[in-house]
């Protein structure tokens, strides 16, 4: 190698110390973009798909869902199951029962589409979590949308006199953990 060649490699070298360089200072100096999962959470992007979910009524805090069941029939993974019953002085059925086998969920939202009621949803859930794989085979929408609607409640004004409140929620048991 001649002198020359020799110090042009070292120049070289030198000036891609110097990118790199230039490329590290100019990230140290911006500002800090790392989340402290678990105790600090992103919002999910809107178009986000987490496992289905029932859609809360932001007027009343109830269902949509008319238990139709057009959805249970157009998932094609066969994973909902979906119940109701008319209560007293209702012209439509309310859902009573609807779970969700999201093992075998491909997240596809056709049943989303085929809801004419816009009743489901996809969650922005990201992070459930179980040691048990059968918490995920029976996953319980109308007790998760009680839990979500003691939430809702808590951010609504407080009945007005003379004004029947919400009825009670009692969750039922066996559900995956949300962390
Ligand atoms: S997203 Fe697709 S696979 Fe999952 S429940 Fe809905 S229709 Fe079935
Ligand atoms: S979620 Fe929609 S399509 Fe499915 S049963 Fe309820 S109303 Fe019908």
């Amino acid at each position: 190698m001649s002198m020359i060649a020799a110090f042009q490699e070292v120049y070289r070298g030198f000036m891609s110390l110097l990118t790199g360089m230039r490329i590290t200072l100019g990230q140290f100096l911006k500002p800090n973009i790392t989340v402290q999962y678990p105790r600090q959470t992103l919002p999910m992007p809107a178009r986000f798909r987490g496992h289905i979910e029932l859609t809360l009524d932001p007027e009343t805090g109830k269902s949509l869902c008319t238990a139709c069941k057009l959805c249970e029939r157009a998932c094609p993974s066969e994973c909902i199951a979906v119940d109701g019953a008319k209560l007293e002085g209702q012209k439509t059925k309310s859902v009573t029962e609807y779970l969700l086998n999201f093992t075998t969920c491909s997240l596809c939202g056709a049943c989303i589409e085929a809801c004419p009621f816009d009743a489901i949803q996809f969650s922005k859930v990201y992070n459930v979590v179980s040691l048990s794989r059968d918490d995920f085979s029976r996953m319980d929408m109308v007790k998760q949308l009680a839990e979500r609607r003691q939430v809702w409640a808590q951010t609504q004004p407080p009945p007005a006199a003379g004004t029947a409140a919400a009825p009670a929620i009692v969750p039922q048991p066996q559900d995956p953990k949300t962390p």
